[in-house]
């Protein structure tokens, strides 16, 4: 029963006989009632997640994989995805799908998975599940942003510690906020989005050992980073590993997910919305991982073509290049916002991270596409020449 018991959830009310309202604002009538008499007062100010039209540009803001699958398992899937029964509710346990990512993952004995529509879906679980009240959770900055807004969302409190300057945890202040915050969760996402880097194995540890609550690996680019804790849940039993598809080819489908010890895993399970998985996503994830050769050749392919667009930007003028172990490239230009517009108005679309933070001024993040979108990116780059002129990083 995912719903907590002592709730009595009356019959449907009949529009005879309208559900009288206990709003906070006394001017407040069906006629004038408006979100600000109604809503969460913190709502009114925060913003929608912001996703640019990318029609008929080269799209390299996203992380996506830019491979699709090969026409003849298209079609393959195609049949499988035409006997869909979708007059049905999917699996709410996606007993098959979860049976193979199993494998896939090597999730070890005395774990589980927890399925989400996306990691997005994840998060904002692990989020409502720690939110007691006063509760805290921790994340580093910059990282991704759907830490802060669905602990926001889930009314917790959510404390950052900045990066040093070369994008590592800075050790001795998380240590010192874990203990005087006492996080009920911890978000480290490896490697980080948006700089791009793994976190240093040893420091990741020690923010283990230390953690008085939960500590969320977030390995949404291990395909590219091709390192992982999973093997740790052993011995560790305040980890949780989050992982997606979406990097790895499938992010059209959203699916993410978390792996932990199953006490975990059947209490977060509480809050999961029946069905969150559809049929369509779970069929289609169980055919493509049945090739998961396929997928992890692309990754191949990628790696070799960042260490083509790292090799360009480092020859470029004005460029300062960031390492990378995901599948996209964090930069430093002299003017971010000029060069995003410059590349926009030649078709390429990448992410200005200017505005994102201010350890990130005049940053861009490329993702690793096609060896032809690489080659449209790194021409319109080098027609910005004129923007770099005589203009100093930093
Ligand atoms: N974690 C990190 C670090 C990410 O960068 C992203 C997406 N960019 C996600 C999680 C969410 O991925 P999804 O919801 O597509 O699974």
């Amino acid at each position: 029963m995912p719903f907590p018991r002592g709730i009595v959830c009356m019959p449907e009310q009949h529009s005879e006989f309208p559900v009288t309202r206990s709003f906070h604002s006394p001017a407040s009538s069906p006629a004038t009632c408006c979100p600000k008499d109604v809503l969460r007062p913190e709502l009114l100010d925060w913003s929608s997640y912001h996703v640019p039209d990318s029609s008929g540009m080269v799209k390299l803001d996203a992380m996506e994989n830019p491979y699709s699958l090969p026409a003849e398992l298209q079609r393959e899937m195609g049949t499988i995805l035409a006997r869909a029964p979708i007059n049905r509710y999917p699996d709410a346990g996606c007993t098959a799908l979860k049976s193979r990512l199993r494998d896939y993952l090597s999730v070890p004995n005395g774990c589980e998975i927890l399925l989400g529509n996306g990691s997005d879906e994840i998060i904002q679980i692990l989020c409502m599940a720690v939110a007691r009240p006063g509760a805290t959770i921790m994340g580093v900055e910059p990282s991704f942003v759907m830490y802060r807004v669905s602990a926001a969302a889930a009314g917790a409190t959510y404390v950052s510690v900045p990066l040093t300057d070369d994008f590592q945890l800075d050790l001795q202040q998380m240590l010192e906020v874990m203990r005087n915050r006492r996080p009920a969760l911890v978000f480290l996402a490896f490697p980080n989005n948006p700089t791009g880097n793994l976190f240093r194995r040893a420091d990741v540890m020690q923010i283990l050992d230390a953690a008085p609550g939960l500590v969320v690996i977030d390995e949404a680019y291990h395909a590219f980073a091709r390192q992982s804790l999973m093997s740790e849940l052993v011995s560790r039993p305040n980890l949780l590993i989050m992982r997606t598809l979406s990097k790895l080819g499938l992010a059209g489908l959203r699916l993410g997910m978390v792996v932990g010890r199953s006490a975990w895993i059947a209490e977060f399970d509480k809050l999961r919305l029946p069905y969150n998985v559809n049929v369509l996503s779970q069929l289609a994830a169980d055919f493509v991982l049945s090739h998961v050769d396929l997928l992890e050749r692309q990754a191949e392919q990628l790696l070799l073509e960042r260490q083509c667009i790292i090799d360009a930007l480092q020859g470029t003028p004005g460029v300062q290049v960031f390492p990378s172990d995901a599948n996209f490239v964090t930069f430093r230009v002299a003017d971010a916002c000029a060069v995003f517009d410059g590349l926009k108005q030649r078709q390429v679309l990448i992410k200005n991270l200017h505005l994102a933070h201010p350890m990130l001024r005049n940053c861009l993040r490329v993702t690793i596409g096609t060896p032809a979108e690489n080659r449209m990116f790194l021409h319109a780059l080098n027609e910005l020449d004129w923007i770099r002129e005589n203009v100093h990083v930093g």
